[in-house]
């Protein structure tokens, strides 16, 4: 199967919010008269009249439907049973694997896609998820949708505050045992959807969020991204033929510094989660398709004297759960081995690490954005 560009904007990724419903129960309801398909490539070639859906293969409770299917004007979308969540942005919660009893921060969480999946995945359990914005317009939208998830009891909103100014070591921090990273980025992964509903956020003109949460508001089109924390305002151009890993001799010099004004940040933010003291496990993700802000971020972070001193290494793909050890696509070996070169002390073997990175790619057979 190959799905161009074109195909994977005709698939629609819908997360099944447990906390509301099951699967089951969805597909008596919004799924009634709909055929189940275990092709993406039908569910991309679907005339507006058929129904279909696809369960995915890596990530429990996700389906993908054709993006004809008019879903956020369903009952389920207004209930907060179906969560319009990219499959690629599915990855990190998932990783996460949330176990009874823990404390969970998502350090940058508006507008909530991967806050109220970890909420998800805390169901009745007794764990729960702290999430910070320091956006406070952002941080309105992600109270929003934690609470159209029916999530409020799981989730304490640290509204306006900044992750990288927070203590570890405060009551409510020093049990913390996971913390989801998924900071602001380029964006450049992103694949323009023109039936997605975004909220545009007042008194920050360039931030349009890709948030489904008010779809009364028309899309803008081209990259989307918030830059409401962004080192410099960014405005990364999207070509058609960006490769998977930067090639880094025609990198426009202007691109390759605004890349490294947020690959600082992206790494402060690593190595702030290092510091915490009860936790065993951290997920890095972007929504970028630079080396720069993933593998580099991720081996500088590694390098760190926070890292060593605490012990931190990078899971295998076979210590990783068993839906996601099975997805195919790996980190960069040539950026691995990069950052390897930059940063003395790695006695791994540079295959083994790439393959404990994650990256989904954008116009692929896959389906997902980038
Ligand atoms: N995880 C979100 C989701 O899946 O819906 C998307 C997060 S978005 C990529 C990054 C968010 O981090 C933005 O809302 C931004 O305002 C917030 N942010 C950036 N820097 C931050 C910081 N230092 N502390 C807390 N939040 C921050």
């Amino acid at each position: 199967e190959s799905l161009s560009s074109e195909g994977n904007k005709r698939i629609r990724w819908v997360r099944v919010n447990t906390l509301k419903i099951s699967l089951d129960d969805l597909s008596a309801t919004l799924l009634h008269g709909y055929k189940h398909t275990t092709s993406l490539q039908e569910i991309s070639d679907a005339s507006s009249d058929d129904k279909l859906y696809y369960v995915d293969a890596h990530i429990p409770n996700l389906l993908a439907l054709p993006s004809t299917a008019n879903l956020l004007k369903s009952t389920a979308y207004a209930q907060g049973q179906i969560i319009l969540q990219d499959k690629a942005s599915c990855f990190p919660a998932v990783l996460m694997g949330v176990r009874p009893g823990e404390t969970i921060v998502d350090a940058c969480a508006a507008p909530g896609n991967k806050t109220t999946q970890l909420a998800a995945s805390c169901g009745d359990s007794s764990a729960r998820v702290i999430a910070f914005e320091k956006d406070k317009l952002r941080a309105l939208t992600l109270r929003k949708m934690v609470e159209r998830a029916g999530a409020q009891h799981i989730v304490s909103i640290n509204g306006g505050q900044d992750f990288l100014a927070c203590d570890p070591e405060s009551d409510q921090l020093r049990t913390v045992t996971g913390l989801l990273l998924d900071p602001s980025c380029s964006g450049s992964g992103i694949i323009g959807r023109d039936d997605i509903a975004t909220v545009e956020l007042p008194g920050s003109p360039t931030a349009v969020d890709q948030t489904h949460i008010a779809p009364s508001r028309k899309r803008k089109r081209g990259p989307s991204k918030d830059t409401a924390s962004i080192p410099s305002q960014i405005q990364i151009q999207d070509s058609p033929d960006a490769s998977l890993v930067e090639a880094e001799p025609i990198m426009a010099d202007d691109l390759k510094s605004r890349l490294q004004g947020l690959a600082k940040f992206q790494l402060e933010i690593i190595k702030h989660a290092m510091s915490f003291p009860a936790a065993t496990k951290i997920t890095y993700s972007t929504c970028s398709i630079h080396a720069t802000e993933n593998e580099e971020v991720v081996f500088g972070a590694l390098a760190s004297g926070i890292a060593r001193e605490r012990g931190w290494r990078i899971w295998t793909r076979e210590e990783q759960v068993s839906g996601i050890a099975t997805w195919p696509r790996r980190g960069s070996q040539e950026a691995v081995e990069a950052s390897i070169k930059a940063h003395q002390g790695y006695d791994q073997d540079p295959i083994e690490l790439a393959e404990a990175c994650i990256r989904c790619c954008k116009g692929t057979d896959e389906g997902t954005m980038g």
